[in-house]
This record gives structure tokens, C-alpha cells and sequence, in this order.
């Protein structure tokens, strides 16, 4: 299972494939990636193996956009499948998220949500996040995500995209694994720094409950209490 993020001046689907490739070694049943062209955001996603998911989208030639995110899913919550595969987005899918990770109160969000009449498409625990942040949105990526943050136990690393906020990716971790890369053409995020070496070796590893928003030539770091703090880049010496 793993995630990866990018955003910047390049086609964003087959730096996310490729990605997602350098992160098969974690294990996955299924994977699945979510890009914006600046209007809509698209997403595809397949059970099996990574080369399903590249055929579909002709090696991610076909989806359009320079931002966007992708997940290798190791199923938790719900069988492996083409719906219970991440990307999870919310009703009119204009915010869409990847998870690693488990949200153990996931039924108890999930009968509340649906008691305010949202639908769920998957049988998966990372559902109710896309579903939170539609219900807690504030206007602000930021404050929404800590609102959310609040309200799940369990451990995710997230990577998140909102249609209303064109050109930017967050992504946050709590007991899952993040780090953020700094490229000459971008900026990304991914699980494990494999991800990123044919990119950057300038890398950032985030700490728990820190709230990442990128662009791509802009880095910006938050703690829990929307403060913005700052953050140390390290190089990375091994070899890809
Ligand atoms: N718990 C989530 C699911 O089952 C995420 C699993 C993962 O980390 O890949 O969909």
C-alpha cells in the first residue's frame, strides 16, 4: 500500500504511475489515481495489478492535468475491487482522497453521515473521509482537514484534492508513513522516498498530525492548530 501526489508543470498521471510502481514492493490488490485539468477532476481505478490500471489510462496518457494523486490499496475495510479501490471522493466529486491506513470509527462517522443523507459508494473505512470533508468543508483546505483530524481515530497517511482549489494537493499523516519532495518541475508526496528519487532527492519527512500544502513552487507546513511551521529538507544520497 502506498501513496503519491504531484503537482507542478508536467503531466501529473505518469509521475503518479510511475510512482506507484517504485512503491509495488509495500504490497497491493489494487490501485487507482485521481487527476485535475483545472475543471474536473478525473479518476481511474482497478483491482489487480498496477498494469491494469496503466492500460486503462494508456500509461496515464489519456487522463489530462498536472496535478493529481494515486494509491496502491491493501484492502482493510471491504474486498478488493474497482469501486472499494482509492481514489474516495464525495458526492460530486469535487474533493477526492487516498488513505493508508485504518480509521477505526469509520461505522460510527459512517451512520452519522448517512443520517445526514450522505450515500456510500464502498464498503471501505477511507469512504468516510472523502464524505467528512465534504460535510466539514469550511472554505478553507486547511481548517477543514484539522476539523476532520478531530473527529477520526486510527492511523492514515492522506493525500487530498479539492476541485475549489485548483493547483493544490494536501496531504496530512497520523501512524502512516509521509514524506514530501521538492523537484525542479514540481513538488510531490508519496509513503516512501523510492517514490520521488527519479525526481528530486530533496525530501522532507513530515511528522505526525502535520497538515502539507503544495504547489507547485510553493511548500507550506501546518501543526494541528493551523499554525504554519517550518520544516527541514534533507539530501538524499543512495542510489535509485
Ligand atoms: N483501510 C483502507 C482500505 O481498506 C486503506 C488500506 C491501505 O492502506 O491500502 O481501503
Amino acid at each position: 500500500c502506498g501513496i503519491v501526489g504531484y503537482t507542478g508543470d508536467e503531466q501529473a498521471a505518469p509521475i503518479l504511475l510511475d510512482g506507484l510502481e517504485k512503491l509495488e514492493y509495500r504490497g497491493y490488490d489494487s490501485a487507482g489515481i485521481a487527476v485535475f485539468d483545472g475543471e474536473k477532476i478525473h479518476m481511474a481505478k482497478a483491482a489487480g495489478r498496477l498494469k491494469v490500471l496503466s492500460e486503462l489510462t494508456h500509461d496515464g496518457k489519456e487522463l489530462p492535468g498536472f496535478i493529481g494523486i494515486g494509491h496502491t490499496r491493501w484492502a482493510t475495510h471491504g474486498a478488493p475491487s474497482d469501486t472499494n479501490a482509492h481514489p474516495h471522493c464525495n458526492k460530486d466529486q469535487s474533493i477526492v482522497v487516498v488513505h493508508n491506513g485504518i480509521i477505526e470509527n469509520y461505522l460510527k462517522l459512517r451512520k452519522k453521515l448517512e443520517s445526514k443523507g450522505y450515500e456510500f459508494r464502498s464498503e471501505t473505512d477511507t469512504e468516510v473521509l472523502a464524505h467528512l470533508l465534504d460535510y466539514y468543508y469550511t472554505g478553507d483546505p486547511v481548517s477543514t482537514i484539522i476539523k476532520v483530524m478531530h473527529r477520526v481515530e486510527g492511523s492514515y497517511a492522506l493525500g487530498i484534492l479539492f476541485e475549489k482549489h485548483p493547483g493544490e494537493m494536501y496531504a496530512v499523516r497520523k501512524d502512516s508513513p509521509l514524506i514530501v519532495g521538492k523537484a525542479q518541475n514540481g513538488n510531490l508526496i508519496a509513503s516512501d522516498v523510492p517514490a520521488v528519487l527519479k525526481y528530486t532527492r530533496e525530501v522532507c519527512f513530515i511528522e505526525n498530525e502535520e497538515i502539507v500544502k503544495l504547489t507547485g513552487n510553493e511548500m507550506h507546513f501546518y501543526n494541528v492548530d493551523e499554525e504554519e511551521i517550518t520544516k527541514e529538507f534533507q539530501t538524499i544520497a543512495w542510489d535509485v
